[in-house]
């Protein structure tokens, strides 16, 4: 459906949980997550998306927190992939418990993946997220030989932290069907801790000139994308700060306690819980009406930017 500023409104980023197993440095901040009892069931995600593909959402990407915490999360994807008219249906992922798994995630209807990676060093990584490289890399190859691809490499780039390693990033695109994305840091939940770390997508591009770039994949893609020439992937970058998207945002989210909200960086939200008891006119109706009231853009450029973290409200 048309929103208010006539944008036309067709993907979801739906929050299956707003638990992680990793500590990104810029991600979570130091509040609690929605209880797990709190969580929505596979049941109430799969009609929430079923009304809104009679509203024209049409794409749905599953995130959280960590997604492949959901033990159910076979479950969610078979419900919400075999809706009749949703077009894609992807996830993000930070790997950890991928290995094992892609092929199965896979047969149950999932097409693509993003995994989340921001450095090839274990020492950084480990340092940036609290997590396990090997985990991810491994993860990687099984996504690649499951076929969810093209597979989408996310990389929050932080000064002093992983900047020094682009190049190495962008080499990963060489030889695999692999898509790498640098996305600059946003002033989101960080209560203040990640001002003067971001560094501007723009001045990347200026340094690599012989980048070159290409059409988009699809229209509203948030990244701007390059290739290297003989390469196989491409390079994207994802420029919230220095280049706004927002007269092209095409997406709402929900998260994992049934709250819904129309833009990522304005905390303005709804709860589909009441809504949810009772019948699919009702909920349809209260989704219509904040679609319609989706805010104009965010408030990243004031800082104000928003209160939750991306863990909470879904990446
Ligand atoms: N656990 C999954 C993962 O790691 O991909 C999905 C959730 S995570 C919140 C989604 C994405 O948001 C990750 O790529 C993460 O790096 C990114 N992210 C989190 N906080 C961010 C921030 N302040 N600025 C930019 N990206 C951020």
């Amino acid at each position: 459906m048309i929103d208010q500023y006539g944008r036309e409104i067709t993907y979801l980023r739906l929050s299956v949980t707003e638990r992680c197993q990793l500590r990104c440095t810029y991600c979570r901040a130091d509040e609690g997550v929605c209880p797990k009892a709190e969580e929505l069931s596979a049941e109430e995600f799969e009609r929430i998306v079923r009304v809104m593909t009679r509203l024209g959402i049409s794409k749905v990407r599953l995130t959280g927190g960590e997604p492949l915490l959901r033990k159910d999360i076979l479950e969610i994807v078979a419900r919400v992939g075999s809706l009749p008219d949703l077009k894609d249906l992807s996830m993000t992922t930070n790997a950890q418990m991928l290995a094992g798994k892609a092929s199965a995630l896979k047969s149950a209807g999932l097409r693509r993946l993003n995994i989340s990676l921001d450095s090839l060093k274990p020492d950084v990584f480990r340092k940036m997220t609290g997590g396990d490289l090997q985990l991810v890399l491994d993860g990687i190859d099984e996504a690649l030989a499951a076929g969810l691809v093209p597979l989408k490499i996310n990389v929050v780039v932080v000064a002093g932290m992983n900047d020094g390693e682009i190049d190495d990033f962008i080499a990963l695109t060489r030889s695999r069907p692999l898509d790498v994305r640098f996305i600059e840091l946003m002033p989101i939940g960080d209560q203040g801790r990640n001002a003067g770390r971001r560094i501007s997508n723009q001045d990347l591009l200026r340094e690599r000139p012989y980048l070159q770039a290409l059409p988009p994949r699809y229209p509203g893609q948030p990244s701007s994308d390059y290739q290297m020439p003989g390469y196989q992937g491409r390079v994207g970058f994802i420029s919230p700060i220095s280049h706004q998207f927002c007269a092209d945002c095409n997406r709402i989210r929900v998260m994992s306690d049934g709250m819904l909200r129309p833009c990522l960086g304005v905390d303005r939200q709804i709860s589909l819980k009441e809504a949810l008891a009772g019948d699919d006119e009702g909920l349809l109706e209260l989704i219509r009406r904040v679609i319609y009231e989706k805010p104009i853009g965010h408030a990243f450029q004031s800082c104000s930017g928003s209160e939750r973290n991306m863990s909470r409200i879904g990446g």
